[in-house]
């Protein structure tokens, strides 16, 4: 791993990625300077840690390059258009992300790395992927994106196998020298353009999981976007392409024959084309993009050699995080289900489409997304419609052009209490056997800290109804 000793390191930005990689940079002899954009109270108790082991902090200046930076260790978030990596281009300093920076300290012979990535779906597939490796005996850890820092993991004492790792489009970005032993792109669609500055650019970010793979690339048959990510990655030799789909799979694909999951790619009986890994009502909830994201997990386990059976147990073990199509409870006869995790249009609609008859919840931050798509894709399906939060109106619109007929209440308000009343209101819309869905297809900022809360006040108010 390389010699940070007496070199000038800049990181850029406090916070979960910056403090410990200026603590591990420190340690290992870098001089360390941290340059923070803030100065809020947060910003200012990590400056004092760092401060007190002598490392220089910035805060209120995360434009401006320090004299004699050799090296730029950055958090994900930071836009690629700052002036902070002008400079560093201008000048010919490498910039590193969290995830480059965790790749470069591993030991030689540490656990390899599978890789999830996509639009939607990431963490799902990142857990399902940890419970079947688990299943096979392999000491494993999810890690990345989401939320278990991967330099303690490639630091830490705890010895592992293999690591299951979901990785942002940003911290692609930054994460020039990663090369997997396989990963997957679960699905690619427009988000975070205003980051990423073009749909291209997002794609090529994406795209940079499959470079230098050693044995699986793994892609979504019904999202040819992420097939042309494979075929234009510089891979290992041998390295496969492989393919899921909710259809019969194809050679080198995995996919669904009679709601059994079935391998057509690592198959090791030669008397036998095909491989039954799982059947669809192993896995929790047996939704169809969440089928998607077990053969995906899937795949990734079976480019690692883990067996059939061990896949079955693992999807079997799998439970879902909070908020992510969580049902609730069932009132009257309606059934009320939190997916506040669909913060964008192509996340609510994979949820929409899971049931037959809705009234859903929508609305917040838009994040400059369109409702187009969604809206008649899903029209049919629509019992009613109850809007909330800042952007509601672009959905109102998108509704009456698409689903006129479909009832739609538009509540002007971004209160927290005004979940409470949305409830109520989807309540009176829905009849026997509908579902209430909560699938905002924004963020949540404009009424909520985040997801969490806006889902935990939706189920606070359907507890009321019940009561
Ligand atoms: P991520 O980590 O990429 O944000 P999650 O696994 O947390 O993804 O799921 C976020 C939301 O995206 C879910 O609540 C669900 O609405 C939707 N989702 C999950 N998997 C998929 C998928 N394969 N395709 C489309 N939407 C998905």
């Amino acid at each position: 791993s390389p010699d940070f000793q007496g070199k000038h390191v800049t990181v850029a930005g406090l916070g979960v990625s910056g403090v410990p990689a200026a603590r591990v940079l420190h340690a290992r002899g870098a001089t360390v300077t941290v340059v923070n954009d803030g100065d809020d109270a947060r910003a200012r108790e990590q400056a004092a840690e760092l401060r007190a082991l002598g490392i220089t902090v910035r805060l209120g200046d995360g434009d401006t390059l320090p004299e004699g930076t050799e090296l730029v260790v950055t958090a994900p978030g930071w836009k690629p258009g700052k002036p902070l990596f002008r400079a560093a281009a201008e000048a010919g300093i490498d910039v590193w992300g969290d995830v480059e920076l965790a790749w470069r300290l591993r030991a030689p012979d540490a656990a390899p790395w599978l890789c999830v990535t996509g639009t939607n779906g990431k963490t799902t597939t990142v857990q399902m992927l940890a419970c079947i490796l688990r299943a096979a005996g392999l000491r494993t850890a999810a890690v990345g994106n989401i939320g278990v820092s991967l330099l303690d993991a490639v630091l830490g004492d705890e010895p592992y196998d293999v690591l299951a790792v979901e990785l942002s489009s940003y911290q692609l970005h930054w994460a020039p020298s990663l090369r997997a032993h396989s990963a997957a792109v679960l699905n690619l669609a427009p988000d975070h353009l205003d980051w990423h500055g073009s749909m291209e650019a997002y794609a090529a970010d994406k795209g940079r999981i499959y470079e230098g793979n050693r044995v699986a690339c793994v892609y979504n048959v019904a999202d040819k976007a992420t097939e042309d990510l494979v075929r234009e990655a510089d891979v290992e030799e041998g390295c496969r392409a492989i393919g899921f789909t909710l259809g019969t799979p194809g050679p080198s694909q995995l996919g669904v024959v009679d709601g059994i999951l079935v391998d057509r790619a690592f198959v090791e009986n030669r008397y036998k084309n095909a491989q039954e890994l799982a059947e669809v009502s192993d896995i929790t909830p047996p939704a169809p993009h969440n089928i998607a994201n077990a053969l995906a997990a899937a795949g990734l386990a079976r480019a690692f050699g883990v067996p059939p059976k061990a896949v079955r147990d693992g999807l079997r073990a799998f439970r879902p995080d909070a908020h992510r199509i969580a049902h609730v409870a069932d009132v009257d006869g309606v059934a009320y289900v939190d997916d506040s995790k669909a913060t964008n249009t192509h996340a609510a609609q994979a949820s929409l489409a899971a049931y037959e008859s809705i009234v859903w919840i929508a609305g917040g931050l838009a994040k400059g997304a369109t409702f187009d798509e969604l809206v008649a894709e899903s029209a049919e399906r629509l019992r009613g419609v109850v809007l909330i939060g800042a952007d509601r109106a672009l959905i109102r619109e998108a509704l009456a052009r698409h689903a006129p007929e479909v009832p739609v209440v538009d509540l002007d308000r971004t209160d927290t209490g005004a979940m409470l009343q949305a409830v109520q209101e989807a309540r009176r819309l829905a009849a026997p056997g509908d579902t209430v869905l909560l699938a905002p297809a924004c963020a949540s900022m404009d009424m909520f800290t985040n997801y969490t809360k806006r889902g935990d006040a939706f189920a606070e108010a359907v507890r009321e109804l019940g009561s």
